[in-house]
């Protein structure tokens, strides 16, 4: 028997649930503007969103580490169509950052870069100025000393 394509369109709606670990980061984020990992003792890992078991070693973890709100730009990327494939009326550059004391990284919108962005450079958190328990609550991150 052989694979058959049938042309067509499935509408799927979902909702997502962020889970213990990222409803305490959320939840961190909304009320303190600070960002909570956690950190295996095991393997030396600390993870940023915080979540409920290592990923390594799968010992259970706590949201109980506080990181950032500075960090270091790993990489980027600048997007120019959505995720339907439609041109954005402005291009939006994305950054991958390492906060300060995690090991793991977050992307998020790049805010106030002229030209290129450095890989290293130092970056800090912007929050929003009402945050709602999302990862909206972070308008981005700014060249650390913008
Ligand atoms: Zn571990």
């Amino acid at each position: 028997m052989s694979a058959r394509k049938i042309a067509g369109e499935l509408s799927v709606s979902f909702r997502y649930t962020p889970g213990v670990g990222n409803t305490a980061f959320f939840e961190a984020l909304r009320d303190r503007g600070v960002f909570l990992g956690s950190r295996c003792d095991h393997c030396g890992v600390t993870y940023v969103p915080a979540r409920v078991f290592c990923e390594r070693c799968l010992a259970e973890l706590g949201a109980d580490v506080e990181c950032g709100p500075d960090g270091e730009l790993l990489s980027w990327t600048v997007a120019r169509v959505d995720v339907d494939e439609e041109p954005l009326d402005r291009p939006v550059t994305y950054g991958l950052v390492r906060l300060d004391g995690a090991d793991t990284a977050m992307l998020h919108r790049l805010l106030d870069v002229e030209g290129e962005p450095t890989i290293g450079m130092r970056v800090r958190s912007v929050l929003a100025d009402r945050r709602e328990g999302s990862i909206f609550d972070l308008d981005g991150f700014a060249p650390a000393g913008s």
